[in-house]
């Protein structure tokens, strides 16, 4: 074995997936999954495939991983080609799918692996894992970054995010010209600025927001509709349409009032400013507590860990219903980080003994919510304390609609942009898609979205 081989661990809950050991990993923020570490792996995992409904058309019946995927990617087919050594051909599938596969497969919630048929008696086919080799180890095709000649027509898009990048790089292939309007200084959205880089390293997704602004794509930061212009100004500029893809980016709040000297911070801040001011803040020897079940919270609660916190997380259901995925839960508890269920914070307590926290309340489980889990249930005068110096607050986000005309844009109950099936907004010639349209979803969802859209818009403006 190779002194990296010697490094690795196995995962409890996927075969021949391989991690950094927990010690290893809580030393630094280097990558955790090490994915497949070479192709006869890779074939091993595929001969296992069991080929679903592969004498139908998959346009008229699809296999559960390519009609579960938001972007329809057939797996079956890309795994039945890495099979037949076929892999220029597989890659042309992901290719076709995804602009930039390195990143999408690294954090893919893995649609295709949940519904897989193999999982019905056994494991799933780590479908994500399977494409994240194959791109990780072969270039992308040579023509894949040439555009058609220019159709003397102009994009706007507002955020660039995976659902700005998306809608920008599939519209040069077109030929049509793009400009990102982006409000930060810094590009790719959540990708950057909030996923952490164990999950998803930098040089990995720097280098492919790189290749796509090879495409010609302008990008303009530190720009956006609240601050710097309106929409009518936009189209004044000559752009043809417009495409709103500004996320889902304001953190919800649990709204407990403050109580010095306990730390409150929302963890879309707290990731935010670790990601760009790597180390921040200290954390040696500080109680964490993180509340929420997501993505969001689990990943939280890996950076505080990281930076030297004693953390836990509160969840008001049960593991079950944690919207956060099943490895990333797996890998935060290996993680040494403690999950309380049925557990919801009331109010924050300061004593003189210098004692202080978070007071909860214990939660019993109701009935089937909106949400599709059941309803949490504070049990009355069951309370219990949970000590902190730091709060990350994790439940949750909404759209920022700053800046936009409310009255004129259809809007829904839980402020998200309302659209027909082709993406459009009811305000003429203005799209929208991603987080800002779904609620904070995921990163292939938006992908999915930014082809669509890129489609749409090409037969509209050809
Ligand atoms: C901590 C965390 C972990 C996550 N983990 C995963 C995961 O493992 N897997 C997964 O699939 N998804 C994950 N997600 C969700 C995923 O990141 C989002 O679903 C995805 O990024 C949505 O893409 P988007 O382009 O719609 O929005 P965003 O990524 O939010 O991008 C929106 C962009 O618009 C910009 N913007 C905002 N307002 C304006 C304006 N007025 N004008 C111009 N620009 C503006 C923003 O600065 C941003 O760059 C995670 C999210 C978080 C917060």
């Amino acid at each position: 074995m190779t002194d990296k081989e010697q490094k690795l661990v196995k995962s409890k809950v996927a075969i021949a997936r391989h991690y950094l050991p927990v010690e290893e990993r809580l030393k630094n923020f280097e990558e955790v999954n090490l994915g497949y570490l070479d192709l006869e792996e890779v074939i091993r995992e595929c001969e296992r495939c069991h080929q679903c409904f592969k004498n139908s058309d998959p346009k008229i019946k699809p296999p559960p991983c390519m009609k579960y995927c938001p972007t329809h990617c057939n797996s079956r087919e890309i795994i039945r080609n890495v099979l037949d050594n076929k892999i220029e051909e597989a890659l042309k599938i992901i290719y076709k799918h995804y602009p930039f596969p390195r990143s999408v497969e690294r954090v893919c919630p893995g649609y295709c692996q949940l519904h897989c048929t193999a999982g019905i008696k056994g494991d799933p086919i780590q479908i994500p894992m399977i494409k994240r080799f194959l791109v990780d180890n072969y270039s992308p095709l040579e023509d894949y970054f040439k555009c058609k000649p220019d159709l003397g027509k102009k994009v706007a898009i507002l955020g660039s995010g995976p659902l700005g990048l998306t809608v920008a790089f599939y519209l040069r292939k077109y030929g049509i010209k793009v400009t990102i309007f982006e409000k930060h200084d810094i590009i790719g959205g959540m990708l950057t600025t909030e996923i952490p880089e164990f999950r998803l390293p930098r040089a990995v997704l720097n280098k492919e927001i790189e290749n796509l602004q090879h495409c010609g794509i302008e990008i303009i930061t530190n720009k956006s509709v609240d601050k710097d212009f309106g929409m009518d100004q936009i189209f004044d500029l000559g752009y043809h349409v417009i495409v709103i893809g500004i996320g889902a980016q304001k953190a919800k709040s649990l709204k407990i009032p403050d109580k010095d000297p306990i730390i409150v911070i929302q963890a879309l801040t707290f990731l935010k400013k670790h990601n760009l001011e790597k180390g921040t803040p200290n954390l040696k020897n500080k109680k964490v507590v993180v509340i929420g079940g997501g993505s969001t919270a689990t990943d939280a609660a890996r950076v505080a860990k990281r930076l030297g916190a004693d953390v836990s997380i509160l969840y008001r259901r049960e593991k079950e219903h944690m919207p956060a995925g099943t490895v990333e839960i797996e890998d935060t508890e290996n993680e040494g980080i403690h999950i309380e269920f049925l557990i919801k914070p009331k109010e924050f307590y300061c004593t003189e003994d210098k004692s202080q926290g978070v007071v909860c309340q214990k939660i019993e489980l109701g009935d089937i919510d909106a949400s599709g889990r059941p309803t949490p249930i504070p049990i009355d005068d069951f309370e219990i304390k949970v000590e902190a110096d730091y709060i990350i607050e994790a439940i949750g986000q909404d759209i920022d609609l700053s800046g936009f005309d409310t009255h004129k844009f259809n809007i829904s109950k839980s402020n998200t942009f309302i659209v027909n099936e082709k993406f459009f907004t009811n305000v003429p010639k203005v799209l929208a898609g991603g987080d800002c349209v779904l609620g904070s979803k995921s990163v292939v969802d938006a992908v999915a979205h930014g082809k669509i859209i890129a489609d749409q818009i090409y037969d509209f403006l050809k």
